[in-house]
C-alpha cells in the first residue's frame, strides 16, 4: 500500500475546503479537491500543483446520488483507497438583514435546500466514501460544523451567538448529532469522526466579514484529520477546545 495519505476535502475550491486542501497537501496528503463546479475544480487544483500540492479534482455535488458514487469511484481508480474525508461543502440558506433566519417566517424550501446540503449531503458522501476509507489503516473524518450549531451556547444568555439563523444552526446542530451517531457505530475500529468550527471566517459564505482567515478556519480540521490512533472521536472542536454540543 502507497505510504503516501489520500484525502478528499468537499467544496474545497474556495473558502475554508480550499485551505483545508492547501494544509493537508503541505503535510505530504494527496488531496482530491471535491467541488461541483469544472471551471472553479480545475483553477483550485491549478493553483495547489502550484504552491506544491499533490492535488487531484473529484467532480462532486454533495446533493447528487450519482455525482457521489461517481466520486468515489474515481477515487477508486486514483488512489484504491482514502485516508481522510472532510465533509466541508455547506451552505448558509437565504439569509435576511443582518443574516437573521426568521422561524416565524422562514421559506421551507431553504431549510429543505440547507439540510440537503449540510446533512443528508454529508451522510451520502460519508457512506460512498466508506469502503475506500475502511482500507486505511487510519480513516479520519471531520464534519464542518459551526459554533451556532451547540445547544448548549444557545441557551445561555450570557453568550453573544449571532443572528437567528433558523435553517443553518439547526442544520449543523443536525449535523452534530450524525456525527455522533457515526462515532457510536465505529467504536471499536480505527475510524475518528468528530466535528469541527472553523470559527468566524472571512470567505464568500459570510460575504467577506469575520476576523478569521480560512487558513485559520482550516487549523482544527487539519488536526482532527490527522490524529493519531487512539485520538478523540465523536466529540466537537473549535481551535481553543471542545465545544460543548
Ligand atoms: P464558502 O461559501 O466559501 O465555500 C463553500 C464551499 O462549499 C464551496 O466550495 C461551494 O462550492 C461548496 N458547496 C456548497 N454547496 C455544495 C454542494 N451542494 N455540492 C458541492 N459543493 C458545495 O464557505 P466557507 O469556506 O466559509 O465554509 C465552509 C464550511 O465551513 C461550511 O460547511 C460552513 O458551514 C462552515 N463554517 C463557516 C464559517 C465561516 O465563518 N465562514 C463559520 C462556521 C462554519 P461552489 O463554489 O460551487 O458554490
Amino acid at each position: 500500500m502507497s505510504e503516501t495519505k489520500i484525502a478528499l476535502v468537499t467544496g474545497a475550491n474556495k473558502g475554508i475546503g480550499y485551505a483545508i486542501a492547501a494544509g493537508l497537501g503541505e503535510l505530504g496528503y494527496r488531496v482530491g479537491v471535491g467541488a461541483r463546479d469544472q471551471v472553479r475544480r480545475e483553477t483550485a487544483v491549478e493553483k495547489l500543483r502550484a504552491a506544491g500540492v499533490d492535488a487531484f479534482g473529484v467532480p462532486l455535488e454533495v446533493t447528487g446520488a450519482h455525482s457521489v458514487t461517481d466520486a468515489a469511484e474515481l477515487i477508486e481508480r486514483r488512489a484504491g483507497r482514502l485516508d481522510v474525508l472532510v465533509n466541508n461543502a455547506g451552505i448558509s440558506g437565504d439569509a435576511g438583514p443582518g443574516w437573521a433566519q426568521d422561524p416565524t417566517t422562514l421559506d421551507l424550501d431553504v431549510v429543505r435546500t440547507v439540510v440537503e446540503t449540510n446533512v443528508i449531503g454529508v451522510i451520502r458522501v460519508t457512506n460512498a466514501m466508506l469502503p475506500l476509507l475502511r482500507r486505511s489503516t487510519s480513516p479520519r473524518i471531520v464534519n464542518l460544523s459551526s459554533s451556532v450549531a451547540s445547544l448548549t451556547r444557545q441557551a445561555d444568555p450570557d453568550i453573544e451567538i449571532g443572528p437567528i439563523m433558523a435553517a443553518y444552526s439547526p442544520s449543523k446542530s443536525f449535523l452534530n448529532a450524525v456525527t455522533v451517531q457515526y462515532a457510536r457505530q465505529f467504536a471499536g475500529t480505527n475510524i475518528l469522526i468528530n466535528a469541527a468550527c472553523p470559527g468566524l471566517v472571512a470567505t464568500d459564505f459570510t460575504g467577506f466579514y469575520g476576523p478569521r482567515t480560512p487558513e485559520q478556519g482550516a487549523a482544527t480540521a487539519i488536526r482532527l484529520a490527522t490524529l493519531p490512533d487512539g485520538g478523540p472521536t465523536g466529540s466537537f472542536f473549535e481551535d481553543d477546545g471542545v465545544i460543548p454540543w
